[in-house]
């Protein structure tokens, strides 16, 4: 190889001047590596570009405003929560398959949420839906504890392997049904549930603490729900409408009580 090298230079030398020989040698040698191409995206790098970009065009671009929630996404490695083969669209602003025909949300969405929610880090959060665990790990830059519910076990599988492996040591995942909540660990500053419902479980407005706040999809067919916050005041629900939204519905107890 250093034969080779010192042959190639003796014959450039022959045609170049010395110095740009040595020129020509400085650019081969600090050019390096070839970077992989955003099509085929391996490196962390173009990840952590790719979610910059993200958070600057859809989340600050469209109307989030929380520097911490903007912060948190700009943190997150979503493309560590979905399959390797999703990766490539990691940080683009749309829902991915995460199987079992459940679905990671879209980014915008998780910050909307999320910024509606008015964390400010000493909380503890129920979220109902983990999914992926993508939306928990936000959350859990954000608050102080986050206790997360999923119905399906090898979601909830999944989701504790991911978390644990990234290192969110404040993130408790349940194998179960979240109309019920998680009463021992109650009561809740915040309440978010990822899965979309004709009205809000009883359970969980008992579990939400007096001037805390619930965001959940509200709305039975996949066209026609609507993004809520309610707000619990003198034990009073103060409801907002947000946006319409697209989720996938909740099963479980919710079913049987909505018949
Ligand atoms: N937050 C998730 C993420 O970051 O990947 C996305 C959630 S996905 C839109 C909705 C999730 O809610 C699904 O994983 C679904 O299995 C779960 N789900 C539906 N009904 C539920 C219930 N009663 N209790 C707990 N999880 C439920």
């Amino acid at each position: 190889m250093n034969i080779t090298i010192l042959s190639l230079g003796r014959i450039l030398n022959r045609v170049f001047p010395a110095d740009s020989f040595f020129l020509l040698l400085l650019v081969l040698f600090s050019v390096g590596p070839a970077r992989p191409s955003m099509a085929g995206q391996t490196g962390e790098d173009d990840f952590a570009r790719s979610r910059r970009e993200m958070v600057e065009k859809d989340l600050r671009g469209r109307g989030i405003k929380d520097r911490k929630v903007l912060e948190a996404m700009a943190l997150v490695p979503r493309h560590l929560f979905i399959t390797e083969r999703q990766r490539p669209l990691a940080y683009e602003d749309r829902p991915l398959p995460i199987g079992e025909d459940q679905t990671i949300s879209q980014p915008y969405i998780v910050a909307l949420m999320t910024e509606l929610l008015e964390l400010k880090g000493g909380e503890k959060v129920l979220e109902v839906g983990t999914g992926s665990g993508y939306q928990a790990a936000v959350l859990s830059h954000l608050a102080k504890e986050v206790y997360t519910i999923e119905i399906i076990p090898s979601l909830a599988e999944r989701a504790r392997e991911t978390l644990a492996r990234i290192g969110y040591a404040n993130v408790w995942v349940k194998t179960g049904d979240g109309f019920f909540g998680w009463e021992e660990k109650g009561p809740f500053e915040a309440i978010l549930v990822t899965a979309s419902a004709e009205k809000i479980p009883e359970p969980l407005w008992r579990q939400l603490r007096e001037e805390g706040r619930l965001v959940m999809p509200l709305g039975g067919e996949r066209k026609r729900q609507k993004l809520v916050r309610v707000r619990k005041r003198g034990g009073r629900r103060h409801v907002e409408d947000i946006t319409g939204v697209i989720f996938v519905p909740m099963t479980g107890a919710v079913q049987s009580e909505a018949r």
